[in-house]
């Protein structure tokens, strides 16, 4: 009689103690979830920003012709970072650039046309159209 009392207290206690580990189980992952789906949805948006397909389809392949002089392949230039430009700017204040979308980065023009493959502008840059000029002769 004592034996099953006690066993019977046993099973009882380990099913409350089952009972309280589940529902902690729960609680966590509902307090370790909550922060997470609501970062999650944060960091979505700006992805979920429409694509422009025209001006997608507007942007040019990288130049696979230019000549950079030692002159001027180390001068800093403008470029638009996101997914439509195409071309570098040397005045920052260009009306071009202004309307830039992503981050503006200054770099060099070597690597805004070998590693960005961009093209001259034609409001601030036009003078350095001959870069890439195949017919001009040097
Ligand atoms: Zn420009």
């Amino acid at each position: 009689m004592i034996n099953k009392n006690s066993q019977g207290g046993i099973i009882k206690m380990t099913s409350s103690s089952l009972t309280t580990c589940v529902m902690l189980f729960f609680l966590s992952l509902v307090a370790c979830q909550g922060p997470e789906k609501t970062e999650a949805a944060a960091m979505k948006e700006p992805e979920e920003a429409p694509v422009d397909s025209v001006r997608l389809a507007a942007r040019r392949p990288a130049p696979d012709f230019y000549v950079l002089t030692p002159e001027i392949y180390k001068n800093r230039v403008y470029i638009c970072d996101d997914i439509y430009s195409d071309i570098f700017h040397v005045q920052y204040d260009c009306k071009e650039l202004a309307g830039c979308t992503g981050s503006t980065k200054n770099v060099t023009l070597v690597s805004a046309v070998r590693d960005n493959g961009r093209y001259n502008c034609q409001a601030c840059s036009s003078d350095l159209g001959h870069i890439f000029d195949d017919k001009l002769i040097r």
